[in-house]
């Protein structure tokens, strides 16, 4: 916000020296006075309106910061700030793209507009704004200057990439695309500079905010959901289910004989087999899904509004993709790993979430006592 108040009170000086400039030259050549106010006065009105303009153009910023800060997440920014963008940039299209910490790729998060022009994923170092840290222009008559993931077309004219930089961290790009040079004005290039600003600050938040989040709700270990975030959302599900009468579905599972698979590759060989399994729930967990580590080496998946046909269906093909993992720790391949599962769903096996959770245990029990490596369904009796 500040930028756009510095940029107009540098502009305010410059012209207030033209100002004096042009009185100061109508007194000394005692030309007609009145012309001169005439044309000052005409010039002053134009400076009115383009304040009025700056003034809404902060309006509207501020609003997207606003809008911004009431989103809770990363995934619900996404989802507004194309609409939110758009009106900023009439005549263009255009995209937000974030830098995935972990590939390090620049990918399309949100656009807008049908002449996008760019490719949606690419590395930091095909575009010229990212590699220098400064906005960069791509125009028709320099086409060698363009970034690397600019899709060139006869009906391209112009582009700009500006960095989203906010706490000395870049976090993407917002990029802009034009089918008529004469749309990329100064202004347009001073508004998406502070929007790319204000974008990347708020971003930076929710991702700061969601990692503190994951850490008192994640286990470190396998990045699955932890006890205490199962009790709160079992008690929620339960009762949105009970409500909107929908089922839920509990999968309760435990590696079989893990003390012994430990005793045997060591318990270093036993947690990389922990996080391996984490990985493969988050793959197979659909997103309302929460999969959770139980405790120790037993894990618990609530699948809301899957029904007992669907559950089991789900128990089986994770217990099938277990033992099909093959998992290298360090140059040596472990051996396979088994697990057994109990399956209960709501309602007919239990109408509170403890009763459910005893249910889906009774059913594991039954599992490890008829031999493991298998899913057994309440009711087991
Ligand atoms: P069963 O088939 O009856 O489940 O046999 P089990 O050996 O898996 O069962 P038991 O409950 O006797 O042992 C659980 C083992 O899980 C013992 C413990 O060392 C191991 N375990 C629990 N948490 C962790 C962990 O975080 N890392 C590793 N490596 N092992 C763990
Ligand atoms: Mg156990
Ligand atoms: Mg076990």
């Amino acid at each position: 916000m500040w930028e756009l108040l510095k940029d107009f009170l540098c502009w305010e000086q410059r012209e207030r020296v033209d100002f004096d400039y042009e009185l100061k030259k109508a007194k000394s050549t005692n030309s007609d006075i009145n012309l001169n106010l005439q044309q000052l006065n005409q010039r002053l009105v134009r400076r009115i309106e383009e304040l009025e303009n700056l003034y809404d153009e902060l309006v509207r910023v501020n609003e997207i910061v606003d809008f911004l800060r009431a989103c809770e997440t990363v995934a619900e920014a996404r989802g507004v700030i194309a609409d939110l963008l758009q009106p900023f940039f009439p005549h263009t299209s255009g995209a937000i793209l974030l830098i995935d910490r972990l590939s390090n790729l620049v990918e399309t998060v949100a656009s807008w507009g049908t002449s996008l022009n760019t490719i949606s994923a690419f590395s930091r170092d095909r575009c010229w704004a990212l590699r220098r840290g400064t906005v960069h222009e791509g125009k028709k008559i320099f086409p060698s200057l363009y970034c690397q993931h600019v899709q060139q077309t006869a009906e391209l004219e112009a582009t700009l990439c500006v960095p989203m930089i906010a706490r000395g961290e870049t976090v993407g790009l917002l990029y802009l695309s034009f089918q008529q040079e004469k749309d990329l004005t100064k202004k347009v290039k001073r508004l998406a500079k502070i929007v790319a600003k204000q974008v990347a600050l708020a971003f930076i938040d929710l991702q700061l905010q969601e990692n503190l989040q994951n850490q008192s709700c994640r286990d470190s270990l396998t990045g699955l959901y932890n006890r205490r975030y199962l009790k709160e959302s079992s008690l929620r599900e339960v009762k949105r289910a009970a409500r909107e009468e929908k089922p839920i579905g509990v999968i309760m599972l435990d590696i079989d004989h893990f003390k012994h698979f430990n005793d045997f590759f060591g318990h270093e060989a036993g947690d990389a087999v922990l996080r391996e399994i984490g990985i493969l729930l988050k793959k197979m967990s659909r997103e309302s899904d929460i999969a959770c580590r139980y405790g120790g080496e037993e894990m618990t998946l609530i699948l809301p509004n899957a029904s007992k046909e669907n559950t089991n269906l789900k128990a089986e093909q994770i217990r099938r993709a277990i033992k099909n993992l093959r998992i290298k720790y360090g140059e040596q391949l472990l051996s396979s790993i088994t697990v057994s599962i109990g399956v209960a769903c709501f309602p007919e096996d239990g109408e509170s979430w403890n009763e459910l959770l005893r249910a889906a245990d009774r059913a594991l029990y039954l599992a490890k006592n008829q031999g493991r490596d298998r899913v057994i369904s309440s009711p087991t009796d």
